[in-house]
């Protein structure tokens, strides 16, 4: 492809981006597709000869895009609502143009520097203690794996993982690839973690929670800390979510007790802008995270070795993406006060919905809403609420994702997506309601 045909097709997927992005709230946003439907679109072997860039495009729209469900819908209200903005969407272009594979510090120095900045950047922003070193992995899974890999090392022979019955099964998994225990603890009547109910014996890490999945119940970090200080237990912090929301000094609330953790992750990818995949993870105890994982083979040794960070110490990978460029263009161009708009938006916006569940005899809450999302159901049987999820999903309109609370069936709606409005919202309802009343003429 010579440089011309790149700038012409590169105005083309610009182009299309943009139309996208300003139609998508117009697109069903669960696809509405069945198992098998895209594969039987596509021809079964790869084209002999190269085609012009057009035809992805073509295919883009008229094949793949029944298939897609619309993640930058204003109306997805599923898992946790996300949103890809223009900044980080530009700078992945510029990511995968200079497509840089950091292996290491002289790969590509300002992918290593970038990333030690913008990680000193966020944590500054949220309130994280000072000093702590931060590296970006793809995903909370992946951080959790490295965090647990090191709190693994720092305690040989203890080899049980304490998290909360409502913790994400990215725990229950890193547990199982590290060979060690998972035992749960037991939750209160609001979702957190009972210090009161943990054993620590034999443990190497507690796993808190701040914003679980399927509730945004926030563990009693405080207390938590406090036990595993005494017993020389790592504590884990998993803010995948809800940690974006430390930038508001109005959930400060939700961060206490962070300063005597060991490590924290908040996914960026999650509430603050940032396309996936960017995940955050910082320690307080930076040589136990190289205890795990540094392991320089040697083609990768360079006098400058000594001088730099190289961030294949700190985690699995040994290449990576240059992420700390999206992370960077989103926090240059929305700075402070515009992460804080969105992330009060989504909050406010949640809080309309639940007084609206509140005010409806019809309808219960089903837990209490510390951020942005809405635990509810319609007054009645698992089965009619499951019913309905999938009822409301069919129709297109909105995207919601029911979970397990207790034994019974409830419904989330989670706002996270930058460009919902208060309509988008008012629709939710609407549909809800409309769909729940047919349900029971049915
Ligand atoms: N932790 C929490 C609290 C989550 O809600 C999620 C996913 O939603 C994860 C971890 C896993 O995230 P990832 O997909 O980045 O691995």
């Amino acid at each position: 492809m010579g440089s011309s045909t790149f700038r012409d097709d590169g105005a083309k997927a610009l182009d299309w981006a943009a139309s996208y992005l300003e139609r998508v709230g117009e697109l069903p946003v669960l696809a509405q597709v069945e198992p098998g439907e895209i594969r039987a679109r596509l021809p079964e072997a790869p084209p002999e000869r190269g085609e012009p860039f057009d035809a992805v495009l073509r295919d883009l729209d008229e094949v793949l895009l029944d298939g897609i469900t619309h993640w930058q819908s204003p109306r997805f209200f599923s898992y946790f609502a996300v949103t890809a903005s223009e900044p980080g969407i530009l700078a992945e272009l510029l990511i995968a143009a200079m497509n840089s594979v950091g292996i290491a510090w002289r790969a590509s120095p300002a992918l290593t520097e970038l990333e030690e900045v913008t990680l000193d950047w966020v944590a500054h922003l949220l309130g994280l203690p000072r000093g702590w070193h931060g590296h970006i992995e793809d995903t909370a899974s992946i951080s959790t794996i490295a965090a647990l890999a090191a709190a693994r090392g720092a305690k040989p022979g203890h080899r049980i993982v304490v998290a909360s019955e409502q913790a994400h099964s990215s725990v229950a998994k890193a547990a199982r690839l590290l060979e060690l225990e998972l035992r749960e603890a037991p939750v209160d009547d609001e979702f957190r973690l009972r210090p009161d109910a943990v054993d620590l014996t034999a443990v190497c890490a507690v796993v808190a929670t701040v914003g679980t999945t399927s509730t945004t119940s926030v563990d009693p970090v405080p207390e938590l800390a406090a036990r595993c200080r005494e017993a020389g237990v790592w504590l884990h912090v998993d803010a995948a979510y809800a940690g974006a929301a430390w930038i508001c000094p109005e959930f400060a609330w939700s961060r206490e007790g962070l300063e005597h953790a060991d490590s924290v992750l908040v996914n960026a990818h999650k509430w603050l802008l940032v396309p996936m995949d960017c995940s955050c993870l910082w320690t307080r105890r930076p040589d136990a995270f190289r205890h795990a994982f540094s392991l320089v083979p040697d083609y990768l040794r360079t006098p400058e070795q000594r001088e730099v960070t190289t961030l294949s110490d700190y985690g699995p990978a040994l290449g990576r993406r240059f992420r700390a460029l999206k992370l960077w263009a989103v926090l240059r161009c929305y700075g402070r006060e515009g992460l804080q708009e969105r992330i009060r938006e989504a909050v406010r916006l949640a809080s309309v919905f639940e007084e609206w569940v509140r005010d409806d005899s019809d309808w219960e809450l089903s837990a209490p809403r510390p951020f942005s999302v809405v635990c509810f159901r319609l007054r009645g049987a698992d089965a009619a609420n499951d019913e309905l999820v999938e009822r409301v999903n069919r129709t297109g309109e909105i995207f919601i994702s029911p979970t397990k609370l207790s034994g019974r069936t409830v419904l989330r709606l989670a706002v996270g997506n930058a460009r919902t409005t208060e309509d988008d919202i008012r629709r939710a309802w609407d549909v809800l309601r409309r769909e729940a009343a047919a349900l029971q003429t049915a």
